[in-house]
């Protein structure tokens, strides 16, 4: 008998073969759709356990899918589709329990009755278990930090199949190994994190025209280097990409306070001659998050770029020279400071907490791009590289050795190796940065 056959068997009911709606929607990813043998939906942490387990025992490879958004499409194997756990749950003192496959737009929600927030991601179908495991900046990171920053527990299945709770106490090491190491070390079923009050947002958006992109760049980095923690703000500038997203920079802003004081911090921006639009008022928080973006086709994205200690003049240029070409490229550039930068950088394994802002360009390449037009598109990438320090694990797509080295610092990737190698010494979890024991 096939191990599928197999398992669907043991598994009645959970796992799914293809032509089903679950498999479908299990082996697809946000830049494509795979082909895995099977998808299997567990409804609990002894369920993925028992999938693990016979995944390994057969030797068959498993992958882990939260919300598809970070992953590559799988070619045969099986996908544990966390779907089926994405329960909501306000615990007490402010603590939430959330399921592994949650979607970040599910949690804000559900929190939204009880004028509580998490610091996560700012798009709604991303998954809570791919962001959370590589960090999560949002709309409240210069207030409230990283989602790791206010991640309390894990329940975690290993390799063997077991259930794991780990906590500061409990497996000190693979929690912070967890804190940002990505999905190499088990499959986290459930997390705790500490909620915040968002209550009293204002945010939006101003939008300007393509005529003096440096102004806008240097207006931006005047407002931030000052603002409170209680501002955060995202500067993109767009390309041409589709009718219902204007070229061009635009900046969104979140802020906790009035719009009386949102207009005032971002004066020097909104007095700017190219501003096109502005469109402010109070939000909120499950309002500030977006779809991604509808109807995109399939396709490379190209990119580069990392995390900025220093917003000069000539870091800012650098960065607006990579929209300067023919390919459709898009720059974004988020605040970070503030909650981010009072967490000690080898607190988690996301350093580099001393910076100012994240800055990524990326290109997107036809699905059919070949290995010379993906390496031309990177060449106008590169003049960011000598203003960051190494690069975000979730706003990177590429994965190799070269990008896992720029992603985590020599000691800290040392470090995440020897957890590794305690926890899952068979290499069964291959994540999207994959670290090896
Ligand atoms: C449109 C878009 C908007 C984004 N916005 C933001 C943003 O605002 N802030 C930000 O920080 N990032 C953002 N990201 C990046 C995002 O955080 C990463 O792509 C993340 O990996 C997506 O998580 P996922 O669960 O949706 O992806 P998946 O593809 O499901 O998972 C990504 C990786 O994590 C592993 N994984 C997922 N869940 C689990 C789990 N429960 N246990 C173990 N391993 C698991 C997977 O195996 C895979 O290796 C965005 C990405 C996109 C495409």
């Amino acid at each position: 008998m096939s191990f599928i056959a197999e398992l669907s068997e043991r598994m009645p009911q959970r796992v799914h073969a293809p032509g089903t709606p679950e498999y479908e929607a299990g082996a697809t990813v946000f830049i494509g759709q795979g082909t895995p043998d099977a998808v299997v939906r567990p409804t609990s942490a002894a369920e993925v356990g028992e999938a693990v387990r016979a995944a390994v025992t057969a030797g068959v490879p498993l992958s882990v899918r939260s919300g598809g958004h970070g992953s590559d499409p799988v070619s045969g194997g099986v996908v544990i589709d966390l779907g089926e756990l994405a329960h909501v749950e306000v615990g007490e003192g402010g603590l939430v329990h959330v399921g592994g496959g949650a979607h970040w737009g599910g949690v804000a929600d559900a929190l939204a009755p009880h004028a509580l927030g998490i610091t996560s991601g700012d798009t709604r179908d991303v998954g809570v278990g791919g962001l959370a495991l590589g960090g999560g900046a949002g709309w409240l990171v210069r207030l409230h930090g990283l989602t790791i920053d206010i991640l309390t527990e894990v329940e975690l299945v290993t390799a063997d199949g077991s259930v794991l709770t780990v906590d500061a106490d409990s497996h000190p090491e693979l929690f912070w190994a967890l804190r940002g190491g990505g999905g190499n070390f088990g499959v986290a079923t459930r997390f705790t994190f500490r909620a915040a009050p968002v209550d009293g947002l204002v945010g939006g958006h101003v939008l300007f025209d393509q005529s003096d992109l440096p102004s806008v760049l240097r207006a931006w980095r005047d407002v931030m280097v000052d603002a409170p923690d209680e501002l955060n703000s995202t500067l993109a500038v767009m390309p041409p990409l589709m009718p219902e997203m204007p070229a061009g920079p635009m900046l969104q802003v979140a802020l906790l306070g009035s719009e009386a004081e949102l207009r005032r911090l971002l004066e020097p921006l909104l007095s700017l001659p190219s501003v096109t639009a502005v469109a402010l008022a109070p939000v909120d928080y499950p309002d500030l998050l977006e779809e991604a973006p509808p109807g995109m086709p399939p396709f490379v994205m190209v990119a580069d770029g990392g995390f900025v200690p220093e917003l000069t003049d000539e870091a800012l240029d650098a960065f607006a020279r990579t929209v300067e070409g023919e390919l459709p490229t898009m720059l974004i550039m988020r605040a970070l400071g503030g909650a981010f930068s009072r967490v000690p950088s080898d607190a988690t394994p996301i350093a580099y907490r001393d910076s100012v802002a994240l800055a990524v360009a990326t290109t997107l390449l036809p699905a059919d791009a070949d290995a010379a037009q993906v390496a031309a598109a990177k060449v106008p990438l590169e003049s960011t590289v000598e203003f960051t320090r190494g690069v975000y694990s979730n706003f990177s797509h590429e994965h190799d050795d070269q990008v896992l080295a720029r992603v985590f610092p020599p000691e800290t990737l040392e470090r995440l190796r020897r957890v590794k190698a305690q926890y899952d010494p068979g290499d069964v979890f291959r994540a999207t940065h994959h670290i090896a024991p």
